[in-house]
């Protein structure tokens, strides 16, 4: 598939947080555990409507994989991932209900506690990345695709190849430079403390392997 434009809006919502108002970085991982959760919370209350479905619990977890030769960082989970379509429609409109638009229509002045209380979303990944790719297998579906983006530029969708169910986000982390340090996020006890201090709460097991250069 070609390169598709992202809209002008987005493009532009997505430059300012890449570039400025996000200075607390490490939230994009608080962000791409919700989405894992909200997708295995999908298959759950599909096994509730749904009595061919049965949700046996130790079936559905996060895992994060940290690589430092590859600078790679994965977030996947067992949810219900996502068609072509959705991926399109889920991943080619950037925050279509994001804090921007919510602090635009309300009329709040300063941006107080905005991105704390509402999530910044997907992009956000793009804070510590240059490159992010999903790979993703929706239920009830045979294919699998791969969507991918080094940023404000666009984005590829292509079909792919995973054996089960659900979506794996892998972000390639950023180099340090003489300024920023993005090393961080591919440390296994700084990973446990950002999952520790944001996503505490999440009901789903969070497992991870880290490996070292
Ligand atoms: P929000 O979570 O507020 O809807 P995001 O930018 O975080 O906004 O995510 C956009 C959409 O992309 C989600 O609503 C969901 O439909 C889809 N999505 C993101 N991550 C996943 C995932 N891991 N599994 C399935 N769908 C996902
Ligand atoms: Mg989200």
């Amino acid at each position: 598939m070609a390169k598709q434009a992202f809209k002008a809006e987005s493009k532009r919502l997505l430059d300012m947080m890449i570039n400025s108002i996000y200075s607390n970085r490490e939230i994009f991982l608080r962000e791409l555990i919700s989405n894992a959760s909200d997708a295995i919370d999908k298959m759950y209350y599909k096994a509730l409507t749904d009595d061919s479905l049965t949700f046996d619990q130790k079936d559905y977890y996060i895992k994060i994989d940290a690589d430092k030769d590859s600078r790679t960082l994965k977030v996947m989970d067992t949810g219900i991932g996502m068609t072509e379509e959705e991926l399109e429609n889920n991943l080619g409109v950037i925050a279509k209900s994001g804090s921007l638009a919510f602090k635009n229509e309300n009329e709040i002045k300063d941006g107080h506690d905005i991105i704390g209380q509402f999530g910044v979303g997907f992009y956000s990944a793009f804070m510590v990345a240059d490159k992010v790719t999903v790979i993703t297998k929706a239920f009830g579906s045979d294919q699998a695709y791969k969507w991918e983006s080094t940023g404000a530029d666009g984005y590829t969708i292509e079909p792919s190849e995973k054996e089960t169910v659900g979506t794996e986000i892998i972000l390639t982390i950023k180099e340090n430079t003489e300024d920023e340090s993005y090393d961080e996020y591919l440390e296994e006890y700084r990973l446990r403390s950002i999952i520790k201090k944001y996503s505490d709460f999440i009901r789903y097991p969070i497992k991870m392997e880290v490996t070292e250069s």
